[in-house]
């Protein structure tokens, strides 16, 4: 029996855009991926990956590694020294979906700061800056999401990540979702990525690869990384066949997204009429991420899966939609019927 590249038959999952089945495509170029030991710098689809992803986000080398969450910790344990505070902000995945691997890996605490639009407001930073003359912990990394998902999936202005890195703080940019950032503003992922030291993107989200991300940035900061990666046990070897489908991901599956963000805008609109003023504005949805309020969310995430549609939580009382590119319009008006239906 073939492979199946789709998700199980009659289901449309909106939980995550992590649940995306490697296209036909994929499988075809991980089957017949050159490759070498990447832990002795020689699978050459990997070592093009890094230099297509490098080229991609405008840095001088990049990194192949087996998380999104592994290569904000090669950035903490590059960028951050011990004892020492990372101001972020504080829905930030690096803050809060990391399971504590600041604190155990790169031995800092987090200065938190809000982040209601998912940006980070440049004088509060410039105070966690000054408040270390006052005794305050000092700070030595500012980390950012783009896109923000608790904020819904918003995209950061790139004049206002230029004004936090003029504070002379190196800056470590998460862009887990730096391509749907991109799509959704026009502006190149170089350009979004310009002012930061370091970038994370993955290529098993909204990009449709099965397994990893990259960390980009200059040449003797991604050579430190390879080194600290080793120490946590992500050298992967033959993994060519792995970084094949982020090549098919880089080359075909970026200009697409716009699809995810359109469809993102329908499922708003079915859960603005159905719930008015629980948060999903449909010309707000920026990207791929619908979030709203709901009294109780686990009998509305019964309900849906009781229609074939999955749907997720990231906090107490919110509700979380996400499209990518095993969800089509199909999918989509099969969600806003079970929406349109629900509790
Ligand atoms: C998913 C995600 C990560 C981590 O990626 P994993 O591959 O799941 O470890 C990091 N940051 C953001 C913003 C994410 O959405």
């Amino acid at each position: 029996m073939a492979p199946s590249a789709a998700p199980p038959a009659g289901v449309v999952d909106l939980r995550s855009d992590t649940v995306t089945r490697p296209t036909p495509a994929m499988r075809r170029a991980m089957a017949e991926a050159d490759v070498g030991d990447d832990v002795y710098g020689e699978d050459p689809t990997v070592n093009a990956l890094q230099e297509r992803f490098a080229g991609l986000v405008g840095k001088d080398a990049a990194l192949f590694v087996p998380s999104g969450t592994m290569a904000n910790q090669l950035a903490l344990l590059v960028l951050a020294r011990r004892g020492t505070t990372v101001v972020a902000g504080r829905r930030q995945h690096v803050v809060i979906y990391e399971n504590g691997a600041a604190a155990v890996n790169a031995g800092v605490q987090f200065h938190t700061l809000d982040d209601g639009d998912g940006t980070l407001d440049p004088t509060e930073v410039a105070w966690a800056v000054d408040a270390a003359r006052h005794h305050h912990p000092t700070p030595s990394l500012v980390c950012v999401e783009n896109t923000h998902m608790p904020a819904g999936g918003t995209v950061w202005p790139v004049d206002r990540l230029q004004a936090i890195a003029g504070l002379g703080l190196p800056v470590h940019l998460d862009g887990a979702r730096l391509c749907n950032a991109s799509v959704a503003s026009g502006v190149p992922p170089a350009d979004l990525a310009a002012p930061a030291t370091t970038v994370a993107s993955c290529l098993s989200k909204g990009l449709g690869a099965p397994v990893g991300s990259l960390l980009a940035g200059p040449a003797d900061v991604i050579a430190e990384a390879r080194g600290h990666r080793q120490r946590l046990g992500g050298g992967m070897r033959q993994a060519g066949v792995l970084a094949a489908a982020g090549l098919v991901a880089l080359d075909t599956m970026i200009e697409r997204l716009a699809e995810d963000h359109e469809r993102a805008r329908r499922l708003a609109a079915a859960v603005a009429e159905r719930w008015p003023g629980a948060g999903a504005e449909p010309d707000q949805v920026a990207t791929n991420v619908v979030l709203f309020e709901h009294p109780d969310p686990r009998a509305l995430l019964a309900h849906l899966a009781g229609e074939g549609v999955l749907a997720g939580t990231i906090a107490p009382g919110i509700v979380r939609l996400v499209t990518h590119c095993d969800v089509d319009d199909e999918g989509v008006e099969r969600a806003a019927k079970a929406l349109a239906a629900a509790p």
